[in-house]
């Protein structure tokens, strides 16, 4: 069997606006600049698996349910632009309730790994956290990237720095020669 290669993406602040506990579907605002990014590692085989951590579920600020009509609006949104995310993973625990889902813990990448046959090794993890890329690392993912922060070279811990999620997936799609195909097919 072939295992599937995956982009795990964190949510908030990543692939849509953090107003702070989301929890009102109108309220949702996707990152429009995203979209052509998402679509070309989509078209380069990659799964797009979002992986995030909703506190605000253990501390009673809104319940599974309304979590769901979020995720839902914001799928809604990308797929008017053309992009389908392949599941969404929710950690709903707070640090308290030592879960082991909970970014920086890798748990959300190894369930997503499980149930959609994915090689954690030739995936990458885009979050705009520290704790997002600690969870790539600890799962073995072949690149982190830090979006927003100040742009650095490769570290030992396989972790970029860049400024967007359009110039992670430029990194990610060179990486994987999808990008020099393209090219050459120009
Ligand atoms: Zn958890």
């Amino acid at each position: 069997m072939t295992l599937n290669k995956a982009v795990f993406l964190d949510r908030d602040g990543t692939i849509m606006f953090d107003s702070g506990y989301v929890s009102d579907p109108e309220k949702v605002d996707i990152f429009d600049e995203t979209v052509e990014a998402l679509k070309a590692l989509k078209e380069a085989g990659y799964l797009l698996v979002v992986v995030t951590n909703q506190s605000g579920i253990a501390r009673g600020y809104f319940n599974m349910d309304e979590l769901e009509k979020v995720n839902s609006r914001m799928c809604e949104l990308f797929k008017e632009h053309g992009v389908l995310f392949d599941k969404i993973y929710v950690c709903p625990h707070r640090d308290e309730d030592r879960c082991t889902c909970r970014k920086p813990l890798p748990g959300l990448i190894f369930k997503a790994a499980r149930e959609l046959d994915i090689d954690v090794s030739v995936s990458f993890m885009i979050g705009n956290s520290r704790s997002d890329v600690h969870a790539g690392i600890s799962a073995g993912c072949k690149l982190n990237f830090l979006i927003g922060a100040e742009k650095g070279s490769l570290s030992k811990d396989n972790t970029l720095s860049v400024g967007s999620v359009g110039d992670a997936a430029e990194i990610i799609l060179t990486v994987d020669g999808t990008f020099d195909k393209m090219e050459s097919q120009q």
